[in-house]
C-alpha cells in the first residue's frame, strides 16, 4: 500500500515512520498542501494522507480519482475541507481521527484563556527587562464567572471538566444536550441565552454549513461588553472582521484564536522573513488583548501518537474489511 502525506512537517514523518514499523506501508512525503497545482504529481498511489488545511474540492478529488485514489485518510478530526459529495460521486472512502486526545486541545484552551487574562506572555518579557510593575497585567478569576461552552462532544467536555475544576459556572450549548454534563451542574440553553449571560465563550462545535460565522455582528451585539471569546475549533466560525470592530469598541474584552479564517495562507509555515499580505491578521495581531496561535491546539506527544496509530489503523481495517469505524460517509 502507497501513502502520499500532504502538508508534511519533520514531526509527522517521525511520528507516522515510528507507527509505520507495525504496517509496512510505502510513504512519499510531500511538503506542499494537496491542492491543484500539485494532485497530477501523484503516481502509483492508493490513499492520500491529508490534514486541516488540504482542500479537496471537486476539481481535486476528481482527478485523485483519475490517479487510482482510493482513500482520503484526514489525520485529523474536522473534515469540512472535503467535498463528501465529489468523494462519494467519484468512489473514494474517506476516513479521519475523530478522536485523538481531546485533552490536548482542551488545555490548550484553557492555556489561551489564562495567558490572555493573566498576561503572563507580557509578564515574560517584562521581567526579562527588569521591569517589576504590575500596571496593564489586572486579571479576573475564573472561580465563579459564567463560561458558556458551545459544542460539548469530546473537547468541549474535556474543556468543561477542566473549567469546572476552576470552580466556573458553565451554561453550554449543543444540538445534543449530554446528559453526563447535566448531571454534572452543567445547564443547557439556547445559543441567544449563551450569547447574553456568557462572561466567557469556547467555540468547540465544527464548522457546518450551518454554524459559519456563528460569532457575527449580530451575535456580537447579544454578548456581555468585555466578553472573553476562545475559538480553537474552525476559522470561519468567527467573522474575523465583525470580531475586529468588536474589539475597537471594547465588546470583546479578550480574544484566543488557534484558528484563523484565511489560516491555510499562514499556518504551519514560519514566514518571519516575508511581507505577510493578510492585512486582516496583521490588524488582529497588533491588539494587546488578542492571542494568536497557529493551530497548535493537538500539538501534544500524546495526540500526534494518536494521530499516527489510528490513521494508519484505518487505512489497514480498509484495506482488509473495506470499512473502518473512523469512514466518514454523507
Ligand atoms: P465532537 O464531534 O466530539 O463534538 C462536536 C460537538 O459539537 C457535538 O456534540 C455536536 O453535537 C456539536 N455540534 C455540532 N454542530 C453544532 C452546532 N451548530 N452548534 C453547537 N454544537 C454543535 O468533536 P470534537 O472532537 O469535540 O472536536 C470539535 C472541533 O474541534 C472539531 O470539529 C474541530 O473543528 C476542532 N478541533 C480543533 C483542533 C485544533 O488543533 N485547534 C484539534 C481537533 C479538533
Amino acid at each position: 500500500m502507497k501513502i502520499a502525506f500532504f502538508s508534511t512537517k519533520p514531526y509527522d514523518k517521525v511520528f507516522f515512520e515510528r507507527e509505520n514499523e507495525t504496517y509496512g506501508f510505502q510513504f512519499s512525503f510531500y511538503e506542499t498542501h494537496l491542492g491543484p497545482h500539485i494532485v497530477n504529481a501523484i503516481e502509483n498511489e492508493e490513499v492520500v494522507c491529508v490534514f486541516v488545511n488540504d482542500k479537496l474540492n471537486r476539481q481535486v478529488i476528481e482527478v485523485l480519482a483519475q490517479k487510482g485514489i482510493k482513500l482520503i485518510a484526514l489525520r485529523c478530526a474536522g473534515f469540512n475541507n472535503v467535498d463528501l459529495v465529489a468523494a462519494k460521486e467519484f468512489g473514494i472512502q474517506v476516513c479521519r481521527v475523530p478522536a485523538y486526545s481531546p485533552e490536548a486541545v482542551a488545555e490548550h484552551t484553557m492555556a489561551m484563556l489564562l495567558t490572555l487574562n493573566r498576561k503572563t506572555h507580557k509578564a515574560y518579557n517584562r521581567v526579562r527587562e527588569q521591569n517589576f510593575s504590575l500596571n496593564g497585567l489586572l486579571g479576573f478569576n475564573i472561580h465563579q464567572k459564567k463560561i458558556g461552552v458551545i459544542g460539548t462532544g469530546k473537547i468541549g467536555k474535556a474543556f468543561i471538566r477542566i473549567a469546572l475544576g476552576f470552580g466556573a459556572e458553565i451554561i453550554a450549548y449543543d444540538l445534543y444536550p449530554d446528559q453526563n454534563l447535566i448531571n454534572a451542574g452543567v445547564q443547557y440553553t439556547s445559543l441567544d441565552q449563551l450569547f447574553k449571560d456568557s462572561d466567557i465563550i469556547s467555540l468547540h462545535c465544527p464548522l457546518t454549513p450551518d454554524n459559519h460565522y456563528l460569532i457575527n455582528k449580530e451575535s456580537l451585539a447579544k454578548m456581555k461588553d468585555g466578553v472573553t471569546i476562545i475559538n480553537t475549533s474552525r476559522g470561519n466560525l468567527i467573522h474575523t472582521n465583525d470580531a475586529i470592530s468588536a474589539l475597537k469598541e471594547h465588546k470583546i474584552g479578550l480574544l484566543g484564536i488557534d484558528v484563523y479564517e484565511q489560516e491555510e495562507k499562514l499556518f504551519f509555515k514560519d514566514l518571519s522573513s516575508t511581507i505577510i499580505e493578510d492585512d486582516t491578521i496583521q490588524l488582529l495581531m497588533s491588539f494587546p488583548n488578542v492571542l494568536v496561535t497557529a493551530h497548535q491546539a493537538f500539538f501534544t506527544t500524546e495526540a500526534l501518537t494518536q494521530i499516527s496509530q489510528r490513521t494508519l489503523k484505518s487505512i489497514a481495517d480498509i484495506l482488509s474489511t473495506g470499512t473502518t469505524d473512523n469512514e466518514v460517509t454523507l
